[in-house]
């Protein structure tokens, strides 16, 4: 132990005593006077070295030593003595340089300067902002080393903002904080090293404009009419469409920013259209992020019509099971949604919606409305509908009583129309796969509504069977309202609906 420190002890004071032999060697004028460094420090291309200017010099030569090594470099020879700056582009992010110098005349040299050191932070560059549909996501390039970065952000009127400091894993952040038809502008600095890198990289700039939200597709004998909140700010909506059987999107309309609603009179018959938006602002151009999608369909009178319904739900795994019957036949349901279920299951509420399904109303609590008091029956039914529209943007326009209960009180009460049934699979009771399709199969029939309940197994698996059943038959499936639409009488208000007969 003692004989190895003896050992180090000697190396090192080997090391010095070369260094000291080697500065000795290049400094033989003492009266050429030394320079004095003033700054180094983190500049956008690179170090920065300062000096004080030195008067009868022909000029200035520069050394770097880069920590973990011993030696010195001459860096730069400098042959102007009204320089006074220097920079070190040739410098790694995180690591510590230190610099010293000497002033020259002809082949003499001054003595060295103090020294000064510091760790080099690079400027990182930001690549890209864009919007996005929770607000504007910024990429940069990555700087090797760094601890942290820094977002800084500057709206039109206001100065530069530190907005975020995020872990060297990021190389993205999302300013969710911006509001819709503002400017901001973005730029990133990093700290390494507990250094910093200089203000002055690259900016890029964005108007932010938020995606239209809750938009609703239903479908009407004309065409099919889109609905979505206004965005602050738009000058324009571009509604984009998507057929059943298409592969992309088509831009179909262009509709004035001070409206927000329109009708396709031109979706294709007997197909599923899709839709999604975007806001615009024209000058400066900017695009919103694509708003969610929206489903709904016209069909054809003349062909026949099945609308399954389902209650009680949603349960995630049976609801997207029977989703995915859904899509993949291009059919469409009505789910009868529990309100108190909303908050935890909107996630399937909002695939449903964009599949083009329509969501009823099936009180919140599932309460029996003939046995509930008039204020109850009144709470329930918009408990139900504030918890679809606070979640999924869209309310319902129908209700099933949960199990069909309905009187002539609760109809004057309820200013919607009430779906029944004239199909009861008996599917919560049998909880049979097989019993629930052959129910169908006995007792469908052009404009049969059927009753079935999204929370059973046995009922996702029939969904599998029935849908290529029906469609083997030659039926359209489709929702509730639509199937009324083109095949029964309409809704109306306080009524109740067995069939589309
Ligand atoms: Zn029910």
């Amino acid at each position: 132990m003692k004989t190895s420190r003896k050992l180090l002890l000697f190396a090192c004071t080997l090391c010095m005593l070369t260094l000291a032999l080697s500065v000795s060697i290049i400094s033989n004028a003492a009266d050429i006077k030394t320079v004095q460094l003033t700054a180094v420090s983190n500049s956008k291309n690179g170090l920065s070295v300062s000096w004080k200017k030195v008067g009868g010099v022909d000029g200035y030569i520069i050394y770097r030593q880069r920590m973990g090594s011993s030696g010195w470099k001459r860096l730069a020879k400098i042959e102007k003595a009204s320089v006074v700056s220097y920079t070190d582009k040739s410098v790694r992010n995180g690591v510590r340089y230190t610099y010293t110098m000497k002033a020259y005349v002809g082949s003499g040299k001054s003595e060295s300067s103090n020294r000064i050191s510091r760790v080099y932070c690079a400027v990182p560059t930001v690549s890209s902002v864009k919007n996005i549909s929770n607000g504007v996501y910024l990429k940069w390039k990555e700087c090797a080393g760094a601890d942290e970065y820094r977002i800084y952000r500057k709206s039109s009127g206001s100065d530069w903002k530190r907005i975020a400091c995020v872990s060297p894993k990021n190389l993205s952040y999302t300013d969710s904080r911006v509001k819709s038809a503002v400017r901001y502008m973005y730029q990133i600095r990093q700290v390494c090293s507990k250094n910093i890198s200089a203000s002055g990289g690259n900016q890029k700039t964005v108007t932010f404009i938020s995606a239209p939200k809750d938009l609703c597709a239903t479908a009407s004998v004309s065409g099919i009419q889109l609905s979505w909140k206004a965005v602050m700010g738009a000058d324009r909506y571009y509604v984009f469409r998507k057929s059943s059987g298409e592969k992309s999107w088509k831009k179909v309309s262009e509709i004035k920013g001070s409206l927000t609603a329109w009708t396709d009179k031109f979706a294709p018959k007997g197909k599923t259209g899709y839709y999604r938006l975007r806001a615009v602002i024209l000058s400066p151009k900017a695009t919103s992020a694509y708003s969610s999608k929206a489903g709904a369909a016209r069909l054809d009178k003349s062909t026949k019509m099945v609308a399954l319904t389902f209650d009680d739900g949603p349960y995630r795994p049976v609801t997207n099971q029977i989703l995915d019957v859904l899509q993949k036949y291009n059919s469409r349901a009505t789910f009868f949604v529990v309100g108190s279920r909303v908050s935890t299951y909107s996630d399937c509420i909002r695939r449903a919606v964009s599949l083009g399904c329509e969501i009823g109303n099936h009180t919140y609590n599932h309460t029996t409305l003939t046995t509930a008091s008039d204020s109850q029956i009144l709470k329930e039914i918009s408990d139900s509908n504030d918890a679809l529209k606070k979640y999924t943007g869209c309310k319902a326009s129908i209700v099933r009583a949960p199990g069909g209960s309905v009187n002539s009180r609760v109809l004057s009460l309820v200013p919607y129309p009430f779906i029944s049934w004239s199909v009861d699979t008996m599917d919560w009771s049998h909880r049979s796969v097989s019993r629930t399709v052959q129910n169908i199969k006995n007792n469908v029939r052009d404009g049969s509504i059927v009753l079935m309940h999204d929370l059973y197994y046995s009922t996702g698996d029939a969904t599998e069977i029935i849908v290529p059943w029906l469609i083997d038959q030659g039926y359209q499936i489709v929702t509730v309202s639509e199937m009324m639409k083109y095949k029964g009488t309409g809704l109306t208000n306080g009524k109740v609906y067995y069939q589309a007969w």
